[in-house]
Order: structure tokens, then sequence, then C-alpha cells
């Protein structure tokens, strides 16, 4: 039996989150090649966004273009979303578990009724049902879900973090412009604001290499050491939820649960202990450096390299070692 996928694109600038691709290869591994992966675009008119998701893997891209989209609104995105689903009737709608999957995947399933499957590390098809794997309790345990697959399930994926085995293919996608009128809907939420980070402001999400300093820096003038690191390395310095309620750090550079996830392909993390809600930011990092003094800290069961010793003795050395490679002492 060949089903049907439809996936929510979340995208920023003209261009989907790198997520997308993801979300496709996943969406394809679980409908094979007898079944279809198509896209819901919702954007703003001329936005771009189409041209960067050809060749990636989809059937079709479903597309509705609005000046209403220009800005993000969650609301509107979720009653599209929804309306789409009606008309399209997919066996299976995918969000990425961004803020955006966070907002809209609930939405949908609550006002159409249909199961929800959130946050899952893997999603298959058993006989007639679907199942899903996520991480429950802070992480700490994997459960298995089963749903019966007999009408449309509604899904958001973990980010895997991995990158995509798949060549750019050539092959044209088609574009088709669904007839649903944004303007048409009832919509309580007006966005009266969105805020940019200000020029120069750092953003840790999509920084290469970030160094985080957890409650183990002891003193607001150690930061200097870790960002004295994050500098050689051509970095940016993060931190763990403790120095933002000491105001030590701003809540933008928070990593975690309640701040931010972050995707780095280096994260070296200086006097943070490892709680889950730490960890739920740096899944996706590609390497994790730890410094701790404490062998035991849960840090050191993810990372990948990890030093036991003060931070306040290692980094400073590790910045020298980073300057002499660099061939720079500043
Ligand atoms: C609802 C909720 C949401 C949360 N969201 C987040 C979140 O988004 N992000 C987040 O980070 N936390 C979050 N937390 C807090 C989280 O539970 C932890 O309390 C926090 O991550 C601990 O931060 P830490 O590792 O810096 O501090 P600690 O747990 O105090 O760890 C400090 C570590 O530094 C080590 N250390 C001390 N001195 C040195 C030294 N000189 N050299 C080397 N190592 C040293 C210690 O051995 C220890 O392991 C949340 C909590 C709740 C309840």
């Amino acid at each position: 039996m060949s089903r049907d996928v439809l996936l929510l694109v979340d995208h920023r600038d003209g261009a989907p989150e790198p997520v997308t691709q993801q979300l496709v290869d996943q969406a394809r591994g679980l409908v094979g090649e007898a079944g279809s992966v198509s896209a819901l675009l919702l954007c703003g008119e001329g936005s771009g966004v189409a041209t960067h998701l050809q060749g990636i893997g989809l059937d079709a891209i479903q597309c509705i273009e609005s000046a209403l989209l220009d800005v993000y609104n969650p609301e509107l995105t979720a009653r599209l979303a929804a309306e789409a689903i009606r008309r399209l009737e997919p066996d299976l709608f995918l969000c990425a578990h961004t803020f955006q999957g966070m907002e809209v995947a609930p939405w949908v399933a609550a006002s159409l009724q249909l199961p929800l499957l959130p946050n899952c590390l893997e999603l298959r098809p058993e006989g007639d049902e679907l199942v899903a794997e996520r991480l429950v309790h802070g992480q700490a345990w994997q459960a298995s879900l089963r749903c019966s697959w007999n009408g449309t399930i509604v899904a958001s994926m973990a980010r895997s973090g991995g990158s995509s085995t798949r060549e750019a293919g050539d092959e044209e996608t088609r574009i088709e412009h669904l007839d649903i009128d944004p303007g048409s809907l009832a919509v309580h939420t007006t966005v009266t604001e969105s805020i940019r980070p200000v020029e120069g402001q750092v953003d840790i999400s999509r920084a290469e290499v970030v160094v985080g300093a957890g409650r183990g820096v002891r003193d607001q003038s150690n930061l200097a050491v870790v960002e004295g690191l994050a500098k050689a390395l051509g970095g940016v310095v993060a931190c763990s939820r403790p120095l933002v309620d000491l105001e030590w750090m701003p809540y933008e550079q928070q990593v975690g649960a309640s701040g931010k996830t972050i995707r780095p392909r280096v994260y070296i993390a200086c006097g943070i202990s490892g709680a889950a809600q730490h960890l739920a930011g740096i899944t996706d990092a590609g390497l994790i450096i730890a410094i701790n003094q404490d062998a035991n800290a849960p840090i050191f069961r993810v990372a990948h390299y990890g030093v036991v010793a003060d931070l306040l003795q290692v980094v400073p050395e590790l910045e020298a070692q980073a300057r002499r490679r660099r061939g720079s002492d500043h």
C-alpha cells in the first residue's frame, strides 16, 4: 500500500531551514519510491524559497503565496496547514520539531482531531500501524509509540544532526498552487512585530564552533577565559541556564530545552554538568568535548572527548595551542 506524506517547510530569510533535507530523507525512507513526498510551502510572494526545494527528493511542492505570509504567524500557519490537510488528505503530516513544528503540529492535530506523534527520533510502518521512537523522561528513556494508521497522522521529527547521504539531483519538482486564501480564514492572532537579532549579535544556533560556559566557571570574571578560547577557535560563547539566571550572560546565548538548540561542528562544554535540559540543546552537535573536574559528570556520557581537570588550567592552555596553530598570539 503506497502512502503520501505532506511535510511542512520551515524557512527563514528566503531559504528552507537545513532540517528540511533530513525531513525529506526520513519521509522517503518511510514511504519508499512507491509513496509520494510533497512539501507544504507557506511563504510571502516572491520569497524564492521554492527554488531551494528543487532537487532535494520531493515529488511536489504544494504552495500558498501571500503577502499575509511575509511574517510567520503561528495561528495562520496552523489554520492553513489544517485546511491543506483537509483537501490533500495525506497519510502523514510531518513537521520538524523546530519552534514552528512545536507550535503548528499540536495545533493542527487538535483542530482536526488527529493523532499526534511529537519529537520522534524514528518513524516506521509496521502492518497497519505507524511506530514512533522518542525520548521521554528528560531524555533518560526511549519509548515506542504505536498508532493505527488508517487516516492522517501528525508527527514531528527531532533534528538528527547527521548530514544527508543523498546527492543533489537536477530533477524538476512540480509546484502546485493550493487555492486557499489566507485572508479568508478567521485568524485571531496578529503579529505586530518581529524582532531580529541586532547586527553583530552572536547567533549561537548557526555557529560552527561553540564554547559553552557552565556554573563551573565559578566567577563572572572567569568568563574571559572561555571567551578567549572561543575567539582563538573562531567560535562563539554559549552558556548553561544558571549563568543566564545569574545575569552573567544574555538569554540569547543559553543552550538547552528552554534556550536554543545548537548544531555546531564542535561544542566544547566547560564546567557544565550535562543536565538533561542542557543536553536537549546539543544533540545535533557534531563533536562534543567536555572539560569538567568531576569524572562522574553526566556530560561525559555524551562527550566524544573528555578532560577531567580544572577548566581554569586547561582552557587557557587550549587557547594558547589554538593560537599557536593559527599562527597568532592575539
Ligand atoms: C524547566 C527547566 C528548564 C531548564 N532549561 C535549561 C536550559 O535550557 N539550559 C540549561 O543549561 N539548563 C536548563 N535547566 C537547568 C538544568 O537542570 C541544570 O540545572 C543546568 O543545566 C546546570 O548548569 P551547569 O551544568 O552549568 O551547572 P551545574 O549543574 O552546577 O554544574 C557545574 C559543573 O561544573 C563542574 N565544575 C565546577 N568547577 C569546575 C572547574 N573549576 N573546572 C571544571 N569543572 C568544574 C562541576 O563538576 C559540575 O559538573 C532547566 C531546568 C528546568 C527545571
